[in-house]
C-alpha cells in the first residue's frame, strides 16, 4: 500500500526490514544495543559484526528507551542503520506510548540528519517487548504522519510488517488516519 501525503509516501509492505533497499534502515534495538532475537538478530545476521562492534564503540551506555542512535550499516543494502529503542509493555501507564512515539520521532530525525530520503522501519515493540499491536499502530501512524506534516521528509517512509495480519491491521489504521488528515 501506498500513500502521497505531505509531499511524501508512506508505503506498507508485508516482508524482512533488513532486505529493504533505501538509504536508513532502522533495527528494533533493546537499549544495551546487545542484539537479541527477532529483527535485531535479523539485523546483526545479515549485517555482520562490524554493527556490534561499533555501537559498543559509540555507544558504551547504550540508549535510552524512547530513542535511537545510528551506526554505519555494515553489510546491510543501506548507508544509515539506525538503532531505535521502542518500550517494553507494562500495561500502558508507564509512559509507552510517549516512548514509542519517542523511538520513530528521534530515528526520523537521525534519518534527515543524513540526509536519508527513504527509511523503512519494524513495529518496533511489537514483538518481544508485548506492546498490543492496534495500540502500537495507531502511536506509530500518528508519530510518521506528524513529523512528515511538520518536515516533509524523508521523501519515503516504509513500514515493514512482518505478518499478513500485521500488514493488514497496519494498513487500516493508516488508511483511517490518512483519510482523517486529508479530511
Ligand atoms: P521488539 O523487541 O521491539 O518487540 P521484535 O524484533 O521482537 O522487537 O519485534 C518487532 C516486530 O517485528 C514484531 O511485530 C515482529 O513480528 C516483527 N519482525 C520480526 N522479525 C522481523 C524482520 N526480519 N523484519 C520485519 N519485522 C520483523
Amino acid at each position: 500500500m501506498q500513500i502521497e501525503i505531505y509531499g511524501c509516501r508512506l508505503e506498507l509492505v508485508q516482508g524482512d526490514v533488513s532486505e529493504q533497499q533505501v538509504d536508513a534502515i532502522v533495527n528494533a534495538a533493546n537499549s544495551r544495543l546487545a542484539g537479541g532475537s527477532g529483527v535485531d538478530g535479523a539485523i546483526h545476521a545479515r549485517g555482520g559484526p562490524t554493527i556490534i562492534e561499533e555501537t559498543r564503540r559509540r555507544y558504551p551506555g547504550g540508549c535510552p528507551t524512547g530513542s535511537a542512535v545510528a551506526s554505519g550499516p555494515g553489510e546491510l543494502p543501506c548507508r544509515l542503520l539506525i538503532h531505535a529503542v521502542g518500550p517494553i509493555w507494562h500495561g500502558g501507564g508507564q509512559g509507552e506510548p510517549e516512548q514509542l512515539r519517542g523511538a520513530y520521532r528521534k530515528s526520523l530525525e537521525l534519518a534527515t540528519e543524513h540526509s536519508c530520503e527513504s527509511v523503512a522501519f519494524p513495529a518496533l515493540s511489537t514483538g518481544a517487548y508485548g506492546y498490543p499491536k492496534s495500540q502500537a499502530a495507531n502511536v506509530t501512524l500518528a508519530a510518521i504522519l506528524d513529523f512528515l506534516a511538520e518536515h516533509a521528509a524523508p521523501a519515503v517512509v516504509r513500514l515493514v510488517l512482518f505478518t499478513q495480519e500485521d500488514y493488514k491491521l497496519f494498513s487500516a489504521v493508516a488508511k483511517e488516519r490518512v483519510d482523517k488528515r486529508k479530511g
